[in-house]
């Protein structure tokens, strides 16, 4: 019988690791889904019995918290430079939010106009009101909707109870303990909650189904899927439901940045924050996993959890790991200060140009959305763009070219102040009929929180992902306690991922 190495021994031993009667969780990843994990062990479990203790240690390789919910600093003011908007029933985010003495942020008025540009000629376009006034922008509201109702007819109305009937479902994720199983896969998650068949066809084929027009699918409804997630109707049809739930009314955010609730939620859970620190292997040993870092240190594990998407990472899995292949998809996000101008798209002048521009789906279009984040002054203002592909200096200065003669001639011709840009690894590239990796990626205790991002990407969905990982976590490890029995039912749902472990 081989004798195991002398040397394996004492890296065993000097790894870190506390105490046995703790346990160890590690998670990789500081975003919503790493840090609501974190909120949720400790809520369904005892933070220590006199038997056991649970440390709960996170994993960050930026130097801050919060991943895709990041906000950049433009003239002084900061923006939201990834996860945005919350919708209104995004019960786990409004609920961190008041719980962590967060403020909301209110809506805008609703009245921002909106351009649908085809890299040509504005095809539809709404109004805003240029002034102040609450009782402008609601009489702005009504005509921009009677506008919409002449070009896109009741399909509109389809269309909404097409996000009605995904939301109902959504919301059943939000039910008690006794009606709600722990999740072993994404596909049971979402067969119980009647999403699953959405994720199998792509979002056009659900919306023809549901009676929507051709003009609105190709103009309005194409529109909001490349801003929400940079890409067509081609994809799945929860990630399309879900997209455009983002483009309705109450939308919110926290006042301050959206990055705080991860922030916060970290600094609640009792957790130990290795920032600027990569995970760059997980091994696992025994009954642990081994976990070594970009900073030469290792750790010892006895649950491990990815809470980041595996696409485009570097973690090397000992024994390996198999999950679907995927890529995401990229959005640039670029930030100007400056002036857009208005002869680049036909217009007069600078205040006739649209507080967003979005565009179709045509080849070659530069951009995907440009938005007005500020108005410094009429000259002034600060604007946000995605684009599938970077931007380059030559078109970003056709953009902001300055439309004075003088300045052209002394090649001062651009007005642009300041840039910033941001290439984001920004959300799946769905593709119906999606496939999901596993939570439980090896029939031990290594989960992947993010299996559930292929189902639609979004704050919330990091949320309610996460806490089935909790339950699961919780429902399958031994030595872990949980405050309540009941958090745990339904084990049998769970089925052949808790005979693996037993
Ligand atoms: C431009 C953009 C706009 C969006 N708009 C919205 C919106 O308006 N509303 C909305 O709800 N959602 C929006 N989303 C989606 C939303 O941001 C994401 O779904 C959500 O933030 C994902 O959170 P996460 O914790 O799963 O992943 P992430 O936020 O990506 O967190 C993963 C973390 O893991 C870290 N990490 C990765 N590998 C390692 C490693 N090996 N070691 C250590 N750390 C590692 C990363 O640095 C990262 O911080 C948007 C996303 C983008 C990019």
């Amino acid at each position: 019988m081989a004798k195991p190495s002398f040397l394996l021994l004492i890296l065993l031993f000097f790894i870190n690791k506390s105490d046995s009667s703790t346990h160890q969780i590690c998670i990789i990843g500081s975003g919503i889904a790493g840090s609501s994990l974190a909120h949720f062990l400790r809520k369904y479990s005892p933070q220590s019995t006199t038997t056991s203790h649970q440390s709960i240690l996170i994993f960050e390789r930026n130097d801050v918290i919060g991943g895709r919910m990041r906000t950049v600093s433009i003239g002084g003011d900061a923006f939201e430079a990834g996860a945005s908007i919350i919708h209104p029933k995004n019960h786990y985010a409004l609920e961190f939010t008041k719980s962590l003495n967060l403020s909301v942020r209110a809506p805008s008025s609703g009245a921002n106009s909106l351009a649908i540009w085809d890299g040509t000629r504005f095809l539809f376009q709404t109004f805003s009101p240029k002034s102040d006034s609450p009782i402008l922008d609601k009489m702005y509201d009504l005509f921009n909707s009677l506008l919409l109702l002449r070009r896109y007819g009741f399909s509109l109305i389809r269309m909404e109870r097409f996000v009605e009937r995904m939301l109902k479902c959504f919301l059943k994720f939000y039910e008690g303990f006794e009606e709600r199983p722990v999740f072993g896969t994404v596909e049971e998650m979402l067969k119980w909650a009647g999403l699953y068949e959405y994720t199998a066809r792509t979002l056009e084929e659900e919306l023809v189904d549901a009676g929507l027009s051709p003009l609105l699918i190709s103009e309005l409804v194409t529109v909001i899927t490349r801003v929400n997630y940079g890409q067509s109707v081609s994809i799945s049809g929860l990630a399309g439901a879900v997209s455009l739930a983002g483009s309705g009314g109450g939308l919110w955010s926290v006042e301050g940045g959206n990055c705080q609730i991860p922030a916060r939620l970290i600094q609640s859970s009792d957790v130990t924050l290795n920032l600027q620190e990569e995970i760059t292997s997980i091994s696992r040993l025994g009954n642990s996993y081994q976990l070594n870092s970009t900073k030469g240190n290792s750790y010892s594990c006895d649950i491990a959890v990815i809470a980041t998407p595996l696409d485009e990472v570097n973690i090397t899995f000992s024994p390996p790991i198999s999950i679907p292949e995927r890529k995401l998809q990229h959005t640039h996000a670029t930030f100007v200060r400056g002036l857009l101008d208005p002869g680049y798209f036909g217009l007069n002048s600078v205040a006739d140009i649209p507080e967003l521009i979005a565009t179709v789906e045509i080849p070659d279009l530069p951009f995907t959305c440009i938005s007005i984040l500020k108005k410094y002054s009429d000259d002034d203002m600060t604007y946000k763009i995605f684009s599938r592909a970077p931007l380059q200096d030559a078109l970003l200065d056709r953009l902001f070219r300055l439309n004075d003669y003088v300045l052209y001639i002394a090649s001062i011709y651009s007005s642009r102040k300041e840039t910033i840009r941001i290439n984001w690894g920004a959300y799946p590239h769905f593709k119906a009929p999606e496939v999901f990796a596993p939570f439980l990626l090896d029939g031990f205790h290594l989960y992947y929180v993010n299996a559930f991002e292929n189902a639609a990407s979004a704050i919330e969905t990091g949320a309610v992902a996460a806490e089935n990982v909790a339950r699961l976590i919780l429902s399958r490890y031994p030595g872990l306690n949980s405050r309540d029995s009941s958090i745990l039912t339904s084990f049998a749902h769970v089925g052949d991922l808790l005979h693996l472990d037993l």
